[in-house]
């Protein structure tokens, strides 16, 4: 067995070729995006816009910060900040800001006009180096999660430099927005953002261990997380929006019946867009162009009123800033058209409901990507390596993995008989499942080859078969070049689970760095490094193995099987964010210095409140909408009843049929009621107590008599006439046109 590895020398892989990446979180200028900034004008302080208005040393001590993290001094901010300032007054900017995440799942922004007095009367313009790399946000009201106490207000906000700056419009003005981390005035760090570029760095490192080993790291300084992210969403018509309470406080349907047309006739996904929906995506997609957010795919999805967008992948921190900027566009957008998109991972029951792939891999700073099988992949023993890696990860943190997804809408998704099951299992498909085996057994020879499919028509060509199928039901598949993590929530930031899975592949690199280290010694010795791997890729498979599974994830056979297998299953979210803060945890976070034991606790503690407030809001929705809009309509359609068995006998017809009807229509409408008063109770009894008891008070008592309440206002839904009903119907809202 010959060693070819994904060399600096090789040719970079075809999936780089759009957007190559060549550094920290900054794409390389190329003819594809210079021709969408030539169409669409972008509204992106790029590299090629820093190249041509800041003086050239001025660039090149610029570029260092990005691709090496070279601290920036006082005068050089000063330089660049005039020439953002000036480059956005030329576009029409007024205000500035500094753009962050805070734990709230959301943006914030703070303007600053660039205008100040000039002391004599006038104003002049300005935007000086300090404003741009720190700013100061009273942080008081942002979730600390115990972090921060509020007469510790203060919080900064430190430019990322590593994502572009750009310019937002809204309302008719723009806004020069600059990414920024925010930290609290200890240091600690209070976003998504903080966490994710130490993870980077983590897995960096790393993972240059093992080039190293393999003595494939020349000319490759870092190695980087690379992420592309598919949005699902629904449409709604806005009208129908803002006739329902639930859409407008909780972005998800409370009560509705199930309408005769759902998804049976599978006649959605991938059909025609209709002609409203498509003028929207496109005017989006023209939007975030113009943001430098590379949009490449759109099309229907499964449910009814569902769509998806997906941009080409880039660095992980720059995908996930794109990613929040893909969120709030679509949304604003949507308003122009007369729609509102809803990025709940639910909003429908009994519908599909909607996930966030992250496509996720690493690739060197050269543009190699490490999880490129390449033709021989049985030789390929670079590759093998880092995807043991990343199996040996998925095992043995199948908790964190789990708990990076968890919250009170994915409790919909995720082990409730919905695409992904919550149990974290891999698909490796047949070519990778194969050489597996034959790792397992001591060495792998050979690669199955897909072949060509023949169509059996003159006319058409003959194409290449892949090695193997899709598989839809996985959490976390292997596809092509790439891993798909699918069990991530519509609404989610991506930022929080690419950090877990960087920190978890960080520390199995680490595991199998060493291991070769020590077994390889210093000096390069082809023999002695191919017995090294194919031991220690051996011993990874027999460990963990357990977590490959490559059949039908929706199945009762296979939450058996993973049973037996012992793999966990966190079916909802408040168990599966109660592993966050364990031993294991904390001490994994520590040592690759992605997150603090204080830091680790704080998410554990806002995730869990917010699951609280999310499902109390729900409650507290749900009870308003019973008591003055469904038990009203229930009522008035009883009176009808009532008054048409009493017609009926005042004109001496027989009138028992329609007694019979009342008398068990009244029985609906009083299971509405007790289930009004159960929710009412469980609600009034929620109490502040520990956070974790607390929250799975609301999961036990809240949830559960909500779904009570739910079953009877459908139940009556059913009953009662159309034009008493006060609700835009499950019918109406899905025929999106
Ligand atoms: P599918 O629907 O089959 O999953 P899509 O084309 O809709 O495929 O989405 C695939 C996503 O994966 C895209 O965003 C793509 O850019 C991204 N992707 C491809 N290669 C990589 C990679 N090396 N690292 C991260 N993401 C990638
Ligand atoms: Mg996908």
């Amino acid at each position: 067995m010959s060693i070819t590895t994904n060399g600096t020398n090789g040719k970079a892989s075809h999936t780089l070729h759009a957007y190559r990446v060549d550094g920290l979180g900054q794409r390389q200028s190329n003819s594809h995006q210079e021709r969408v900034e030539e169409i669409f004008g972008a509204d992106v302080f790029s590299e090629r816009v820093m190249q041509q208005r800041l003086p050239k040393d001025v660039f090149k001590r610029l570029q260092r910060t990005i691709l090496h993290g070279e601290p920036i001094d006082a005068a050089l901010a000063d330089i660049v900040a005039a020439a953002m300032k000036e480059w956005a007054l030329e576009r029409g900017a007024t205000h500035y800001t500094h753009w962050f995440q805070p734990l709230t799942g959301l943006t914030a922004e703070k303007h600053d006009s660039f205008l100040t007095p000039d002391g004599h009367g006038g104003a002049i313009t300005e935007f000086s180096g300090g404003a741009l790399v720190q700013g100061e946000p009273d942080a008081s009201s942002f979730p600390s999660g115990g972090l921060r106490a509020t007469f510790e207000a203060r919080g900064y906000t430190a430019w990322d430099a590593t994502s572009p700056v750009f310019i937002n419009r809204n309302g008719g003005t723009a806004t020069l927005c600059i990414p920024t981390a925010f930290v609290s005035w200890t240091g600690v760090a209070l976003d998504t953002k903080v966490p994710l570029l130490r993870s980077m760095d983590a897995v960096s490192e790393q993972a240059l261990r093992i080039l190293k080993v393999f003595g494939t790291d020349q000319g490759v300084t870092r190695v980087l997380a690379t992420a592309g992210c598919e949005q699902e969403y629904f449409l709604v018509d806005r009208a129908h929006y803002f006739a329902r309470e639930d859409l407008l406080a909780c972005d998800r349907t409370l009560f509705g019946a199930k309408p005769p047309k759902g998804q049976q006739l599978e006649d959605h996904y991938f059909g025609s867009i209709p002609t409203r929906v498509i003028a929207f995506m496109s005017e989006a997609e023209r939007e975030l162009y113009r943001l430098g957010v590379p949009i490449k795919t759109r099309h229907n999805e499964v449910a009814p009123g569902q769509f998806e967008i997906a941009p080409i992948f880039e660095t992980a921190n720059v995908a996930s800033d794109h990613q929040m900027l893909v969120m709030e566009t679509l949304r604003r957008v949507a308003a122009r058209h007369g729609l509102a998109c809803i990025l709940h991972e639910k909003p429908f029951k009994g519908i599909n409901g909607s996930g966030k792939h992250l496509n996720w891999s690493l690739s060197t700073n050269t543009g190699v990507n490490l999880l490129d099988p390449r033709d021989e992949t049985h030789t390929n023993m670079q590759f093998l390596v880092f995807l043991c890696a990343v199996i040996r990860a998925v095992d043995t943190h199948a908790d964190l993995l789990r708990a990076s997804v968890a919250s009170a809408a994915n409790d919909h998704r995720l082990g409730a008989n919905e695409a992904p099951p919550a149990i974290i299992s891999i698909y490796l498909g047949d070519m990778l499942s194969n050489i597996v085996e034959q790792l397992e057994k001591g060495g792998a020879k050979s690669t199955i080859k897909g072949g060509k499919l023949d169509l059996g028509a003159h006319a058409l060509p003959q194409i290449p078969r892949h090695t193997g199928d899709r598989n839809r039901t996985s959490p976390f598949a292997f596809t092509g070049n790439k891993f798909e993590f699918r069990a991530v929530g519509s609404s989610q930031t991506v930022g929080w689970p690419a950090t877990i899975l960087n920190t978890i592949v960080a520390d199995s690199l680490d595991y199998c760095a060493t291991q070769l280290e020590k077994k390889v010694g210093q000096k390069f010795n082809e023999a002695k490094l191919q017995a090294a791997v194919r031991g220690l890729l051996q011993q990874i498979i027999k460990k963990h193995k357990r977590v490959i599974f490559d059949g039908d994830g929706y199945t009762e056979e296979w939450h058996r099987e993973a049973a037996k297998r012992g793999l966990p299953n966190f079916r909802e979210s408040v168990a599966a964010l109660a592993t966050l803060a364990s031993k294991k945890n904390i001490d994994l976070f520590k040592r690759f210095r992605v997150l603090t034991r204080q830091e680790v606790e704080s998410r554990e503690h806002i995730l869990l409140e917010k699951y609280i407030k999310q499902v109390m809001i729900e409650a507290e929705t749900a009870l308003v909408m019973g008591k003055t809009q469904i038990l009203p309509a229930a009522i008035r359609q009883q009176t009808e009843l009532a008054e048409a068995v009493a017609a009926t006998a005042a004109a001496d017809a027989d009138a028992s049929e329609a007694r019979n009807a009342l008398d068990a229509y009244i029985q609906t409408v009083n299971h509405l009621r007790n289930a009004i008063a159960t929710l009412e109770e469980a609600v009034n009894g929620d109490h502040d107590g520990e956070i974790l008891v607390h929250a799975k008070h609301v999961r036990d008592h809240v949830r559960p008599a909500m779904n009570a309440l739910r079953d009877a206002a459908d139940a009556v839904e059913t009953c009662v006439a159309s034009d008493l009903w006060p609700l835009p119907t499950y019918r109406a809202m899905l025929s999106i046109k």
